[in-house]
Formats: structure tokens, sequence, C-alpha cells
């Protein structure tokens, strides 16, 4: 080592006594520094800038993502998903769901170490807080310090810029609820209903005690994935891990038998650079969130105190064993999990693709079952129900088949008007002329054809009730 390395890993192990593994008891300020994983990092959390830009992207004069609660549609881009098709929701959960298992079983918590909202935002927060108070060391030594006025302008102008990111998460939530230009009026004129204040009230504390105080701790104790994550991974699954065969037994650099010692040198900064305050040497623990962070401190070192790279790096148990990793399709748990995917996948496509522009639900009346008229003949009662989920105003007709005889009463299926997105509700009558229907229940169908483009035939299947023989 040149004396400028030397002098670094010197400075390294008198930064050392700083780094102390979480036990729970002091807030966790982790090093910085740069690297793969760190890149990486920074990509996961690039990606929930989508989650605060969407809101103001229009699509065909709207809100480009909108979920219209009080119109009970779901609009996302140029698609309107109906209260009919919420099936569809159920397999994009368990899309979700099934994806965070098979990434697990792959490379464990990938989830919690680079895309969490709840790592994402502690990582910003603090991002902010070494900009505003300084490195790990000095962050410390402030916290410790007696309050004065340096210490209440850094601490308030933290807090503050906290506080305007809680207030800008709260604010992007709600909007996916209402227009979001009109959200911000009316939460800027206080005139924003008691909804939309409970939720942002509830954003910003979320937000702020639990990236801005609670942080790993989070993930220690209140996240149900941290506790269930052990079942998802096993012996194959590539996690961030320490050669104990390399590194042991550690010591110093340099020094008394350091010529017998393996390549650890015990500088605890993979400890110090952890979010969660982990000395991954101890073997894989609940706490690790999988980021890969320690492997970028240590590679630093090594690359300082030239010695290979990779002391700490991704591996599998069976890999650490000497054992080839099968590969992912020989693997049982991993095939399970890509079987239901595509099995949510195909089932989300069918959905999307098959989506009937027009919803219509006919019931028949069953008080009273037929009418019988002075004349004879008979008549049935239907309620229909007819929803348009097309953008425009549609037309249709209406008639029935397989019932000689029966026709539909007055004018009422010769032109039916369907305001776009709304339902039109409304009740029509059958009549069948005495003697021309045989059986007590008569099958047929409704036809319900558009009169314009797009053309549109939709046909439900009914009965007609009459008394035996009449
Ligand atoms: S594993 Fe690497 S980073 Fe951690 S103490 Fe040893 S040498 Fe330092
Ligand atoms: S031990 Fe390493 S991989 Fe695990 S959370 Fe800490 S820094 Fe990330």
């Amino acid at each position: 080592m040149t004396d400028s390395e030397k002098g670094m890993v010197s400075d390294l192990y008198e930064e050392a006594h700083h780094y102390h593994v979480n036990v729970g008891g002091e807030t966790i300020h982790a090093k910085r520094l740069t690297g793969r994983f760190r890149t990486l990092k920074w990509y996961g959390s690039a990606l929930w800038l989508l989650y605060f830009i969407m809101p103001y992207f229009r699509w065909d004069g709207q809100q480009a993502i909108l979920f219209d609660i009080p119109e009970r549609q779901f609009h996302l881009f140029a698609l309107t998903i109906w209260p009919q098709d919420i099936w569809m929701l159920a397999l994009v959960l368990i899309l979700l769901a099934i994806t965070l298992f098979a990434v697990t079983a792959v490379a464990g918590r990938v989830w919690c170490g680079y895309f969490c909202f709840q790592t994402v935002w502690t990582d910003w927060f603090t991002w902010l807080e070494e900009k505003i108070e300084g490195s790990p060391v000095q962050r410390r030594k402030l916290d410790a310090a007696p309050w004065n006025g340096r210490k209440i302008r850094l601490k308030l102008f933290k807090h503050t810029l906290w506080l305007m990111i809680s207030i800008i998460t709260g604010v992007t939530f709600a909007a996916y609820f209402t227009d979001v230009f009109d959200l911000w009026y009316r939460y800027v004129s206080l005139d924003a209903p008691i909804e939309a204040w409970v939720v942002l009230a509830a954003f910003i504390f979320g937000t702020y005690v639990f990236a801005g105080f609670m942080r790993e701790q989070v993930c220690f104790w209140l996240c149900p994935y941290a506790r269930i994550q052990s079942v998802m991974v096993d012996k194959d699954s590539i996690l961030p891990t320490y050669d104990v065969q390399r590194g042991e037994p550690r010591g110093k650099v340099s020094g008394k038998g350091s010529e017998s010692r393996g390549d650890c040198i015990d500088c605890h900064l993979c400890v110090g650079v952890c979010p969660t305050g982990v000395d991954i040497r101890e073997g894989m623990q609940e706490g690790c969130i999988t980021c890969g962070l320690c492997i970028d401190a240590c590679d630093s070192i090594m690359d300082r105190v030239k010695r290979p790279r990779g002391l700490i790096h991704y591996a599998s148990e069976k890999e650490m064993q000497g054992e080839q990793l099968p590969p992912l399709f020989k693997r049982p748990r991993v095939i399970s999990y890509l079987a239901i995917f595509f099995l949510a996948v195909g089932g989300i496509v069918y959905g999307l693709t098959h989506i009937p522009p027009v919803e219509l639900s006919i019931v028949h009346a069953r008080q009273p079952l037929y009418i019988q008229m002075s004349n004879g003949d008979v008549q049935n009662k239907y309620t229909i129900k007819a929803l348009n989920k097309t953008k425009g105003d549609l037309h249709f007709t209406m008639t029935s088949v397989g019932l000689d005889g029966v026709f539909i009463v007055g004018n009422k299926g010769d032109k039916i008007t369907l305001k776009a997105g709304k339902m039109v509700p409304f009740h029509l009558f059958l009549a069948a002329k005495r003697g021309v229907l045989k059986n007590k229940k008569t099958p047929f169908q409704f036809i319900f054809k558009s009169v314009e483009p797009p053309f549109i035939r939709l046909t439900y299947e009914s009965v007609f009730i009459s008394p035996r023989g009449k």
C-alpha cells in the first residue's frame, strides 16, 4: 500500500468506533459511498418520481390515471375500468404479490433494498440530512451538542424540507382520486373536502414520522413482509453474503500476525454504510434488506488494500458450500411462482382486450310473474339496466328472438339512447297472444344492437312465463 492508502485505512479505523450494530437504541446515521449498488438504488428511487408526475398527465381531456370514486370508474389512459371489471384488479394484486414472491425466492428482498417506499423515502430524507447536517460523525456530534443558534437553524431547515416532501407525497396520493389542479387549488384556498384533509394529514404524519424518525425500525417491527420473507427464500436464493472462509480470522491490515489473518481488515465500513445497522459478517439477518451497500463498501476497502473484490457478494448458501447454483427452470418454487404469474398476466390481457363497451343486465319481474290481460293476452315485465362504458353516446334497438307470436309492447325497443358513461335503467313489457305459448316457461333471447358505429350486438338469455297452455 502507498502512504496515502495507509493513511486512508488508518482514518477508517479511527472512524470505525462510530459504526455500531443496530440494537434499536440510537438513530442510525449510515455513511454514504458511491458504488454499483448505490447507483442501482438511485435508479430504483428514480422510478418513484413517476408517482409524483403521473397525476399531471392528461388523456383525452381528463386526468390519465384517476380513481373516480363518486362515478365508480378507474381511468387508465384510454381505458376505463368499471366496478363490473374489478376482477382484473384482483388479478393485478395477485400478479404484484407473486412477482414479489418470485423475486424474493431468486434474490431476496430486492423490493425492500431498491424500490420499497419506506426505504426510498428514508433514503431521500437521510440524503437531505447529510447535505444539511454533514457526515454521520458530524450528525452524531450535532445530536449530542446542546441547543444553540446553529443547531436550531440546521434542524429547522431539515424538518421544513422533510415536511415539504411529506406534504407533496400526501397531495400526490389524493390527486389520484380527483383532478390534481382542482385539488391543489382547493388545498391552497382551504376549501378541500374533509376526506382530502384526512388523507393529507395521514400522509404527512406517516411520511414524516416513518421516513424521518422511525426509518429502519419500520422494517424491523412494522413491516409484515420482513416477517414472512424467511419462508420465501431457500438455499438457492442469492443474497449479500460475507465469505467467511476468505475473511476470517478478521483483524487489522498490518501489524503483528497480520499475514496469517483473513481478508477482512475489520474496518466496520460494511456496518457503517448499512441503512439498517446490520453486521453482515454475522450471517443473513432479519434486518438485512439486501440493498448491497455493504458490498460497495467492502469492495472499496478491498481496492484500497489491494485485495480482490467480492469478500461480500451476492451468493446463495449452496454456492458458498461449493455447490452449483441450479438454473431457474429447475427450481420448483420459482416455476410455481412463474406459472401463477403468467396465468395472472394472461387473465389481465384477456380482460383488457375483452372489456365489453356496454354492460347489459335484464331481470324478469317476480311480482307478478305474468299479467293476464282482459283480452287473454299474457304480458311479462323486464327491468333492464344498460351501462355505456364508452366516452360517447350510443343508440340501440332491442328485439326478442325465439318467441314466435311474442312482441315488445309499444315502441320501447325501437331506439334506446345510452348516455356516455351512464347506466340507463328502464322497464319493458313483452306480450304473447292468447294460445301462442304452450309451456309455462319459454326461453328466448333479447338482442341489443347498436344502430351506428361502433357496431355492438349483445344477446341476453331470458324466459317468458305464462299460465300453462295460454
Ligand atoms: S467485511 Fe469488508 S467492509 Fe466489512 S469489516 Fe471486513 S473488510 Fe471492512
Ligand atoms: S447488510 Fe448489507 S445488504 Fe443487508 S441491509 Fe445492510 S448494507 Fe444492505
